[in-house]
């Protein structure tokens, strides 16, 4: 099983790619995601993020698994703070304000145009994990005085909640 890359990671920076077969290879992946999102534990978990640049992503917010394949946002709406937090930078939480509401458009496994929309968790996870693949990182969304300081924290600490 391949392993959660952590902020700093080439791939965490770059702009994935569309996947173009739904065939098996994608669905190990994504099985494979999933497996590692829940021994995380984590509720979402990006392809980038275990150093693959393919449009897709998993999430579960307490509903059952879920995956998003070359996913788009159609709808923002409201804006709220939120405590959040990335698996790509464990041990660390800063509030982020966000749209509250999210719609995004996508396919399923076997191709099939679907869409996930909600607010609260579900809305945030949905924006985070489009995030991680145009190439951005939760970082990237914090003022630049606490942006400045978590770089900081970083590289004096590393990651605490790493393996814990
Ligand atoms: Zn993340």
């Amino acid at each position: 099983m391949l392993d959660i890359v952590t902020f700093g990671h080439p791939s965490l920076k770059i702009k994935s790619i569309n996947v173009t077969s739904f065939d098996d290879e994608l669905k190990n992946l994504t099985d494979m995601m999933l497996e590692i999102m829940y021994a995380a534990p984590g509720v979402g978990l990006a392809a980038p993020q275990i150093g693959i640049n393919k449009n897709v992503f998993v999430f579960d917010v307490g509903d059952g698994p879920n995956i998003a394949v070359n996913p788009k946002s159609i709808k923002k709406k409201g804006k709220i703070n939120f405590l959040e937090g990335c698996l790509s930078l464990p041990g660390y939480y800063w509030e982020i304000s966000r749209p509250e509401y999210a719609k995004i458009e996508c396919f399923d496994l076997q191709g099939n145009n679907i869409h996930y929309e909600g607010d609260d968790l579900l809305g945030r996870v949905l924006q985070h994990e489009l995030d991680h693949l145009k190439g951005k990182v939760l970082l990237t969304s914090l003022d630049r005085k606490t942006r400045k300081q978590a770089l900081k924290d970083i590289s004096l600490n590393g990651f605490p909640g790493k393996d814990v």
